[in-house]
């Protein structure tokens, strides 16, 4: 219990307290995902230098998880190499879709998410930014 407890204080604080937000101008966005089943909307930005991911930005309405989930990746992403990311980024997907392990102090926050794995429904709310940032850098790469 005391656990649960502190998971929702970490994504309470990410959802009140999102990293990387702002107001993302539509004409500005790289990316504008809307996911019907929840209403969650997610407008994402990022800038890439030198091989490495140098700002990502979002710009989210949405739930509690889907906002959390996107503050985590916000705030985790700068500066990680490209390459490292979207390995880093692929096993959080993974591990949502309970397929792997992904050792808690890799995770840090999104330890905090794990629990969201016991209802199908939700995953895509925890997993839509991440999305979101890997369609930016294929549209950066283009
Ligand atoms: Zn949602």
């Amino acid at each position: 219990m005391q656990l649960d407890d502190l998971y929702q204080e970490i994504l309470l604080d990410h959802y009140k307290h999102p990293r990387g937000a702002r107001a993302i101008p539509d004409a500005e966005a790289l990316v504008d995902e809307e996911n019907p089943t929840c209403g969650d909307r997610v407008k994402l930005t990022a800038r890439v230098e030198d091989g490495r991911i140098a700002d990502v930005a979002i710009d989210v309405a949405g739930c509690a998880i889907c906002t959390a989930s996107a503050s985590m990746m916000a705030e985790r992403a700068p500066g990680m190499e490209i390459a490292a990311w979207r390995r880093f980024a692929k096993a959080f997907v993974e591990m949502m879709r309970g397929g792997l392990e992904v050792p808690e102090a890799t995770l840090g926050d999104l330890v905090a998410l794990r629990g969201v794995r016991q209802y199908p429904i939700r995953v895509k709310c925890a997993t839509m930014a991440w999305h979101a940032l890997e369609k930016a850098l294929e549209k950066l790469r283009a």
